[in-house]
């Protein structure tokens, strides 16, 4: 393998509320990538601030905050090639309405505010940042899936 790589996803509270977790774990599982933490949590006012910081002034983020401590979300950290660009890929675009069939935002959510997962975006340090804020070291785990070898050239 290419260096590997972890990234922060999240489903959101209406993922969760909707039954989507499993489904959407499957398909990371799926595609090869290898779960390494998870948390099933309730995300708190100063967490929201600390996690969407580069949102805070914008107009939406009222609404975005009481959307994302509304309920439980589910936490986790996948690693493998290239895992923060695949899983963004995987999500689709922000807005739903964007996201091609295929997708998990095109095939599970119709409206931005409701778009069912996060996961970090590219720009250097993003995913790293989020991990600390949502994981301890401790909570990481290291292992190898039995698939490994077939999966990686
Ligand atoms: P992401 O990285 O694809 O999740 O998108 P952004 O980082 O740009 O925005 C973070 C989250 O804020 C999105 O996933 C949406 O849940 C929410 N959001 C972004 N833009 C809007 C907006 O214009 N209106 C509302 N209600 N929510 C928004
Ligand atoms: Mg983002």
């Amino acid at each position: 393998m290419a260096e590997a790589e972890r990234t922060f996803v999240m489903v959101k509270p209406d993922g969760v509320q909707r039954g989507l977790i499993g489904e959407i774990v499957s398909r990371f599982e799926d595609r090869g990538l290898k779960l390494i933490a998870g948390k099933f949590m309730r995300i708190d006012d100063e967490l929201a601030r600390e996690h969407y910081a580069e949102h805070v002034d914008k107009p939406f983020f009222d609404d975005l905050s009481s959307f994302i401590t509304s309920g439980p979300v589910f936490a986790m950290v996948w690693e493998g090639q290239d895992a923060i660009a695949q899983v963004r890929t995987m999500m689709g675009e922000t807005d739903p309405a964007e996201s091609a069939p295929g997708t998990i935002r095109g095939d599970f959510g119709l409206d931005l505010g409701r778009n069912v997962i996060h996961g970090s975006d590219t720009e250097e340090g993003s995913a790293e940042r989020e991990i600390g804020l949502f994981f301890d070291e401790a909570e990481l785990h290291d292992y190898e899936r039995i698939d490994e070898t077939w999966l990686y050239e």
